[in-house]
């Protein structure tokens, strides 16, 4: 028996994994989930003991509909990419311990679930000879972890939109200087705003994109999540030997709440978790919602963490969904609320006792920077920007029995401009990083206009 996926709103009948990766998003606007979560909480011992590889198939295993032997290899291939044996090792750094998510490609996070979607779109096409186009919108960090994911793949091909001369020279290079035939980067003249609107107006043209079998790869895809849970497992296994403790907290940079979500699973799976972390820049709308209850729009503040610049955190209904009990009537009426206000007001207040696993804050640019000033000279370790922001969290609850897991969710070295702030110099360096200068590149530049994306994208499939 393997688990069926029911929308957040409850209008869509249950549907297999394949058919859940495939659709995205649920066709009644809801976001997908499994019907039951499997309880792991009885084989914590025997999981413990396995490599990340064996982990990872022992997690999805229940929440997947592909045979063993496949979904192994599959695996396998995923995380042969990754530039550490143990794919996502602790480092256990001053009182806390930093979980390195950032082995991959692209030298993000990101990668973890993004190696593993390209093998599954790929296995998925093959299984029902169909083709997929994908198209997304990025204003950096996503595009490059989707388009490494990719690469090369038969049947499918992906369009990356970027805002022309508005990412950074190493975040455009990490894109375009992939040279395979079915990647596609187009620099809209416009900004991201612009970028993510054109995907809209294309994603809404539903003859187009059933003509082009269009597909996205943006968090709300369910299989993103499910590669995510495993390293909650894992990293908490690898603190336990080390400590002996028996529970742990998690510090998560969070942005559009994926990665957080993963974890709220994991906990749901029965991984003993004290608390998650919730760490926001200043741009703190689910900081504040975890506060005080409310969710409420505001405008997007440009950070020196620019991948958790979000105001609307679409994986947000998938907690929310839970909040509500499971209730889909009373989820949809908080979601038409949202649509119609701009707000969501829950009748209690979370975090005050109702649920204290999640503890939310937020963190200034100062905070930041200082806080990766002090672990460089205190023990000569450099953290991203948003590792930063979720360690600064950390620190502010570090409690002595419970030891904390910081997901470093990128490596230094795509951060020039904020590590240069904190310490001065450019301390930061990876080989990646340094070989993109001077390669060869490729990128289209267009109108932000849909029509002349279209016609792009038409062409492009002759
Ligand atoms: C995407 C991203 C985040 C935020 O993750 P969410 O799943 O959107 O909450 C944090 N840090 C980095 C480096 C990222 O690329």
């Amino acid at each position: 028996m393997t688990a069926r996926y029911i929308s957040t709103r409850g209008e869509t009948p249950p549907l297999a994994f394949s058919d859940a990766v495939i659709t995205g998003l649920a066709p009644d606007g809801g976001l997908l989930l499994p019907e039951t979560i499997p309880d792991l909480s009885s084989e914590l011992s025997k999981l413990r003991i396995l490599s990340y590889k064996e982990l990872c198939l022992r997690i999805m295993r229940p929440l997947v509909d592909i045979p063993d032997d496949i979904l192994g290899k599959m695996i396998t291939e995923s995380y042969s990419t990754f530039r550490s044996d143990e794919i996502t090792p602790i480092v256990p750094v001053k009182d806390l311990f930093i979980l390195e998510l950032f082995h991959g490609p692209t030298l993000a996070f990101k990668d973890v679930a993004l190696q593993f979607l390209g093998n599954l779109f790929e296995y998925l096409n093959e299984q029902h000879s169909s083709e997929l186009n994908i198209l997304g919108a990025t204003s950096g960090d996503t595009g490059s972890a989707a388009i490494q994911g990719v690469r090369s793949k038969k049947r499918i091909r992906i369009f990356v939109l970027h805002p022309n001369e508005r990412i950074s020279r190493v975040q455009k290079l990490q894109m375009t200087s992939v040279l395979d035939d079915n990647v596609f980067n187009i620099a809209l003249q416009g900004t991201f705003d612009d970028c993510q609107s054109v995907m809209k107006e294309i994603f809404r043209d539903l003859e187009f994109k059933e003509k082009y079998s269009l597909g996205s790869i943006n968090s709300i895809n369910w299989a993103r999540i499910l590669a995510q849970i495993v390293y909650y497992f894992y990293g908490a296994f690898r603190t336990m030997d080390i400590t002996g403790a028996d529970k742990v907290s998690f510090a998560v940079p969070t942005g559009n709440f994926g990665d957080i979500f993963a974890g709220y699973m994991a906990v749901r799976m029965g991984l003993p978790v004290k608390h998650l972390y919730l760490a926001t820049n200043e741009n703190d709308i689910l900081s504040r919602f975890f506060n005080t209850g409310t969710y409420s729009l505001g405008s997007v503040h440009k950070t020196l963490s620019p991948s958790m610049d979000i105001q609307v955190a679409s994986n947000l209904e998938r907690y929310l969904y839970y909040r509500c009990g499971q209730n889909s009537s009373h989820l949809r009426d908080l979601m038409a609320c949202f649509a119609g206000k701009g707000s969501i007001v829950l009748d209690d207040k979370p975090g005050d006792g109702l649920d204290d696993l999640l503890v939310a804050d937020s963190v200034v640019k100062e905070d930041m920077l200082s806080t990766i000033r002090d672990f460089y000279r205190e023990a000569d370790y450099i953290l991203d920007p948003h590792t930063a922001v979720g360690v600064t969290v950390a620190l502010r609850n570090v409690k002595q029995d419970i030891p904390t897991i910081c997901l470093a969710t990128a490596h230094p070295a795509k951060f020039e401009m904020a590590i240069k702030l904190a310490l001065g110099k450019n301390a930061a360096h990876h080989d990646i990083i340094d070989k993109l200068e001077g390669l060869p590149s490729r990128c289209e530049v267009l109108p932000a206009d849909s029509r002349v994306v279209k016609e792009y994208i038409r062409k492009a499939c002759l």
